[in-house]
């Protein structure tokens, strides 16, 4: 993990890399070329920060998606067919590069999203690892099973299903989007990807590598943009066979009902509402540790954020007066600075939304404790949240607030526990801390989520399952289960020449 620097050196390396991007608009990558949108339109990207004007965007629209598609179409038949091997090579070549530029691309992200560097920087890193993984996995992503009966050999074989869309949201846009782009390309798929438009630089970053290291034109190709047009586009496209997405529960929903008359495969990462369940036995100042920093950290920005509480009522008093100085010892400030745990919020309007929901929580009956940091209500920042003395009926409690704000409802037994934990509309992640064996697989079982990490914070191992139940999601990605996604699997059935055979249309007259 490359350390982050100190705030000078952040900075320096940040204005180096942002000069590049300031000379004009950032351009699309389609079909190996740098080009700006038919157009002529572009949008203009503003730091969090210091709402400062980082530049110009091209922005794309029918015209540009449909030209990347097509490049995308172009090239698939020759990077399918390479031997594994060469693709496994490019892909190696793209994680190395990423390792080489991992400063420049923490420090463009954490201007471009507010993410406090500390994080951002094992955040690039880590994204040349999801690169290293699955260009391991790439040779054996066309394995399947062999499933013999008494009278046939069914074997399975998988082949890339096409050119794909991978769609992106702002939260830790370069890991994620290596999350989607290095499973595809690894499975022989070719990519047009559409990034968020309020942090758009580091998918520009990435599209730079992966030709840099030796993706043919048209592999992969950056198409910027806003959701409604550039991403309805793609969603539409007739020779894009997946929509890979990750982003909100309701756009979801609508990239389900744009992607419905070309019979779109889709794969939705989306919202969470996730429970953090702490029981009396458990080791206190770790399961402390954990809660603060599965929502204090990444600002809670976080799908898989514990943004509820549900903490047993004996030591319900003490986990408040632990977090309650906690969250006031949080340091706030700018994310390139390495001391900063929280930064600003990506966009004035989010920033609306996390702030309103000090507000909603005192409507509902809850009680609001907060950071020393004084904001000014003009700038992105907001000061750490903490609502006690909430049900989970509350605002706070059921919706999706995307931000550092945790929200605390004691229980009085694990039946209890398991309730709250499973009323609300979402299920990906959920946590829980016992010493207790049994109760802790009871419980596990009993969520109605995707994953839960039992006595841990989120650690993330690549060949596991990621993905949610509810509004969280539809299906599964990480390691083999991203090449179901990008991949047909065929069946072929072998006779063994002995199995019986019905005659029609023999007359025995
Ligand atoms: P968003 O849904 O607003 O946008 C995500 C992407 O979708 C953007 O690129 C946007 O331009 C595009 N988009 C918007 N409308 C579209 C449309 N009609 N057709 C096609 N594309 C469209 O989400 P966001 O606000 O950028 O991101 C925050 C959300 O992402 C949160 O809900 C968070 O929980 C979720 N998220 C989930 C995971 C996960 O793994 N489950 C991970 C990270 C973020």
């Amino acid at each position: 993990m490359s350390p982050p620097g100190t705030f000078e050196e952040n900075l320096s390396t940040a204005k180096g890399a942002l000069a590049r991007y300031s000379a004009g608009p950032l351009l699309h990558l389609i079909d190996g070329e740098l080009v700006a949108s038919a157009s002529g339109d572009t949008f203009g990207n503003v730091s969090p920060s210091d709402g400062k004007f980082l530049g110009e965007v091209a922005a794309g629209g029918i015209a540009e998606i449909g030209i990347a598609a097509e490049a995308a179409a172009a090239a698939f038949d020759e990077w399918s067919s390479q031997p594994p091997s060469q693709r496994k090579a490019v892909l190696n070549r793209i994680a190395e590069l990423i390792v080489k530029r991992a400063d420049e691309i923490a420090a463009v992200e954490s201007v471009d999203t507010g993410q406090p560097i500390r994080f951002m920087s094992s955040a690039a890193i880590r994204g040349a690892e999801n690169f290293r993984y699955f260009a391991d996995a790439a040779p054996g992503a066309l394995d399947g099973k062999s499933m013999p009966t008494a009278t046939h050999l069914n074997y399975s074989s998988r082949k890339a299903i096409g050119p794909v869309g991978v769609i992106t949201p702002w939260n830790t846009p370069f890991m994620l989007s290596t999350w989607k782009i290095a499973p595809a390309l690894a499975a022989g798929c070719t990519v047009v990807h559409k990034p968020a438009e309020w942090s758009p630089l580091t998918a520009s970053i990435l599209g730079e590598i992966g030709h840099e290291a030796g993706l043919p034109n048209g592999v992969l190709n950056v198409v910027h943009g806003t959701g409604e047009i550039a991403g309805k586009a793609l969603t539409e496209h007739a020779a894009v066979k997946a929509i890979a997405f990750v982003g909100e529960s309701s756009t979801g929903a609508l990239i389900q009902a744009q992607g419905a008359p070309t019979l779109k495969r889709v794969h939705f990462e989306l919202g969470g509402k996730n429970p953090v369940i702490v029981f009396n036995d458990a080791d206190l100042e770790r399961s402390l540790d954990a809660v603060v920093f599965m929502i204090y950290s990444l600002n809670g920005e976080r799908c898989t954020s514990s943004s509820r509480l549900l903490v047993h009522e004996t030591i319900h008093d003490w986990f408040i007066e632990k977090l309650t100085e906690r969250v006031k010892g949080l340091v706030v400030g700018d994310p390139l600075n390495p001391a900063t745990e929280i930064g600003p919020l990506i966009h004035s309007v989010h920033c609306d939304k996390v702030r309103s929901y000090v507000d909603k929580a005192v409507e509902d009956g809850a009680t609001v404790i907060t950071g020393d940091y004084e904001f000014d209500e003009n700038s992105n920042y907001v000061n750490p949240m903490l609502f006690v003395e909430a049900d989970n009926s509350m605002r706070v409690s059921q919706e999706e607030i995307f931000g550092p704000a945790l929200t605390v409802i004691p229980f009085s037994s694990e039946a209890e526990a398991i309730e709250i934990a499973n009323d609300v509309d979402y299920g990906l992640a959920g946590y829980l801390w016992t010493q207790d064996v049994g109760r802790a697989h009871r419980v596990a079982g009993a969520l109605d989520v995707g994953m839960v990490w039992i006595n841990s914070q989120n650690v993330r191992h690549l060949p596991t399952p990621f993905g949610g139940t509810k509004r969280s999601g539809v299906g599964r990605d990480g390691g083999d289960y991203s090449f179901d996604f990008y991949m047909e699997t065929k069946n072929v059935a072998v006779a063994f020449d002995e199995h019986a055979i019905g005659k029609l249309g023999v007359r025995n007259t």
